[in-house]
């Protein structure tokens, strides 16, 4: 699965931790860098996401720590 595709089924702007400034979604695959606008981790819904269980990711907060690759390395 792509940025693009991941991006269109991504569940984080129903995520408490949620900030809207217009970044694209799917944190878990971004190839650099977090978000620039979501500080607080008050919660990550990243588990039940469609995205996370096709590709068999374990990680969370995503936009905050970096995607599943940069978590694991
Ligand atoms: S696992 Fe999290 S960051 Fe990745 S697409 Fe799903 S909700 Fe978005
Ligand atoms: S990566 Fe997790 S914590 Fe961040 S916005 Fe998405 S669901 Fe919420």
């Amino acid at each position: 699965m792509n940025l693009d595709k991941a991006s269109k089924i991504c569940i984080c702007g129903s995520c408490p931790s949620y900030f809207n400034c217009g970044e694209k979604l799917a944190f878990c695959l971004w190839e650099s860098g977090k978000s620039k606008c979501i500080i607080s981790e008050v919660g990550c819904i990243c588990p039940g996401c469609p995205v996370q269980q096709e590709l068999g990711f374990q990680k969370i907060y995503y936009c905050t720590r970096g995607s599943e690759k940069k978590q694991t390395v």
